[in-house]
């Protein structure tokens, strides 16, 4: 009998069988099951051999005339070889390292060169309305803040985004995973927008540079396939309403799990208390969901619907708020009220800041914000710009146009900062699609009116 398992070199009566399963299938064999089938044919055959002949097959065995048993090799349910699977595993694991090592030495270049408290990093979640085993992850909504340790949460983005239609047998999924979660309707909900183009212009826009390139999104790394699908789409959805819309994804995504573990470990690198013990938990952190129930965390819609938790605002949010409370005191910074923390836990004493690095990112945001903030009523979302260099924030928050209190003039009155979810809330609208300009742009469409 042969071996069941795959091995490596065939033996001579292997390659006997191989050298006749020709032949016989000219005289009308029919082998259904490979090489098993060869077995009960060849062995009298082989038999029949004489010792010479049987050492001549040995020989070509010996030679590497017979290689793996092919029809051995194990495949899962859906025939796929495992060995092929383990390859492309490793092939994945590898490149997972190649993206953590990216940012940890993107990490380590900003603290290098004194721009890490500065630089803006952009977390985002995204709320699906299915999970198929095609591997598709139909957005129904989406979350981005524009994040320093510095300045805490600088802007948000928020959309609700139409997921199309749901693969054909998924519609009770969707709606379980609806019920389960977040709540939002998989079909016909009115808040939902279906303008890809204008989806994916406004995070372009968000994550514009100086440069010109497009900073890469984070997300918490449950969350990796689930983001690199939905960015593809929209790139796919974009170009099916707009024939010359670039094709090309512009988008990166990269682990917040690594971002935070690297922050942390960055603020001192000789302090080893600051070392999380793995990546892994990093993640437990923002599990903890600490922020989740706080002021100003949902949209809108989900603090009308009763269900902030699962909102993708209040998860990144909670990011947000998650790091500053586990990095920016090793940065000898300060929380600032709904930048860093939500303003109800926000210590008095804490409120002041003096920066200890110099503002160098992004002086330009200031007119254009300043400028949506006088058209505000209640801005209680943090809006504003980013903080100016040496500028003591204070707690003594005045409205906008007082001299350059900016931090005053972004956060708005505490006292303000309530839930109303009977009354529309202060939105900073994204620009349609062509229209938006500058880099000031605030994206807070909630569409709650
Ligand atoms: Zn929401």
């Amino acid at each position: 009998m042969p071996p069941k398992k795959k091995q490596k070199k065939d033996n001579g009566f292997m390659v006997f069988m191989k050298s006749m399963k020709p032949q016989l299938e000219a005289k009308g064999h029919k082998f259904p099951r490979g090489l098993t089938d060869v077995i009960p044919v060849c062995s009298p055959l082989w038999n029949k051999l004489s010792p010479e002949e049987k050492a001549s097959y040995h020989q070509k065995a010996k030679d590497g005339g017979g290689t793996t048993f092919i029809k051995e090799e194990r495949c899962d349910t859906r025939g796929v070889p495992l060995n092929w699977k383990e390859r492309e595993e490793q092939k994945k694991i590898s490149e997972k390292d190649h993206l953590l090592q990216k940012v940890e030495d993107m990490i380590s270049y900003f603290a290098t060169q004194g721009t890490l408290e500065n630089h803006y990093f952009y977390l985002a979640h995204f709320n699906i309305a299915v999970t198929t085993s095609e591997g598709e992850y139909p957005p129904c909504e989406i979350a981005i803040v524009k994040f320093s340790l510095l300045d805490g949460i600088a802007k948000c983005y928020h959309d609700f985004v139409e997921p199309g239609q749901i693969r054909l047998g998924y519609a009770h999924e969707a709606k379980l995973h609806s019920e389960n979660t977040h709540n939002i309707p998989t079909f016909g909900f009115k808040l939902a927008n279906s303008d890809y183009v204008n989806i994916t212009n406004n995070i372009k826009e968000m994550l514009k540079q100086p440069d010109g390139g497009i900073a890469p999104l984070f997300v918490v790394d449950e969350d990796n396939a689930k983001a690199i699908y939905i960015v593809d789409w929209l790139v796919k959805k974009s170009c099916q309403l707009d024939d010359s819309y670039e094709t090309c994804s512009p988008f990166k995504i990269y682990s917040l799990n690594k971002l935070f573990y690297e922050l942390r470990r960055q603020a001192d690198v000789n302090n080893s208390t600051l070392r999380f013990s793995s990546i892994a938990l990093v993640a437990e952190h923002f599990g903890k969901g600490m922020f989740f129930y706080s002021k100003n965390m949902a949209c809108q819609w989900h603090v009308e619907e009763d269900n902030v938790t699962f909102c993708s605002l209040t998860r990144v949010r909670n990011y947000a708020y998650t790091i500053s409370d586990l990095c920016c005191e090793y940065y000898g910074l300060s929380l600032l009220p709904n930048r860093h923390c939500p303003s109800e836990i926000a210590d008095d004493n804490k409120y002041v800041v003096i920066p200890k690095v110099t503002k160098t990112e992004e002086p330009e945001a200031l007119v254009e914000v300043k400028k949506k903030k006088e058209e505000e009523e209640d801005d209680r979302e943090p809006s504003g710009p980013p903080r100016l260099p040496n500028t003591p924030a204070t707690a003594n928050f005045k409205g906008p146009g007082t001299g350059r209190g900016v931090l005053g003039g972004s956060m708005g009155p505490v006292s303000s900062a309530t839930q109303s979810p009977g009354r529309s809330r202060a939105i900073e609208t994204a620009p349609p699609a062509g229209r938006g300009r500058g880099r000031g742009l605030l994206l807070l469409a909630d569409d709650s009116d």
